[in-house]
């Protein structure tokens, strides 16, 4: 198997990442009791935007971190087994996933690659905001979830990294 320069270079940034590390006993179960739902984008940095360290937090991510059955179900999970009290869903501004409707993305995808992306259906998001609040509130409702779990939203804004936080 030949690796990539970016592979070598990240196989010797762990290495050295590793030669450091210190996290041996960190828990598995998150120290701040804290689970946050976000977008896979590469602008999003919970743990320093938060100032979170290791071990603190869960974190669990798809495009544009919004709620999915498959995405509910870990959460659900992680509210019991590992202890997640507070869980942050936690979109961005500027997301792929909330800038083109889904026959917008079919089509741009099938002039790239003349493939057929006709069944290819990624939950694109019409109304970020709207999105958002339905996400909360269909979490809040989810009666397998632990008693008493706190489900917050909020916008993390990529231009001033600071979070704005929904009522
Ligand atoms: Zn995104």
């Amino acid at each position: 198997m030949s690796k990539s320069e970016l592979i070598e270079h990240l196989i010797s940034n762990n290495q050295n990442f590793s030669s450091e590390f210190s996290g041996q006993g960190v828990a598995g179960v998150a120290a701040k009791k804290l689970l946050i739902l976000t977008c896979m984008d590469s602008r999003v940095i919970p743990h320093e935007i938060f100032g979170l360290e290791l071990g603190d937090v869960k974190v669990v991510r798809n495009a544009g971190g919004q709620l999915n059955p498959e995405v509910e179900n870990d959460i659900v999970l992680a509210s019991h087994l590992l202890n997640c009290h507070t869980i942050i869903i936690m979109p961005h501004t500027k997301c792929a996933m909330a800038s083109m409707p889904l026959a917008d993305v079919q089509k741009n995808l099938a002039n790239l690659t003349s493939k057929d992306f006709s069944n290819f259906t990624p939950r694109m998001i019409e109304d970020a905001d709207s999105k958002l609040r339905a996400d909360v509130e269909s979490l809040q409702n989810n009666t397998l979830i632990r008693d008493g779990v706190n489900v917050l939203g909020a916008i993390y804004d990529v231009d001033t990294g600071l979070v704005n936080w929904i009522s």
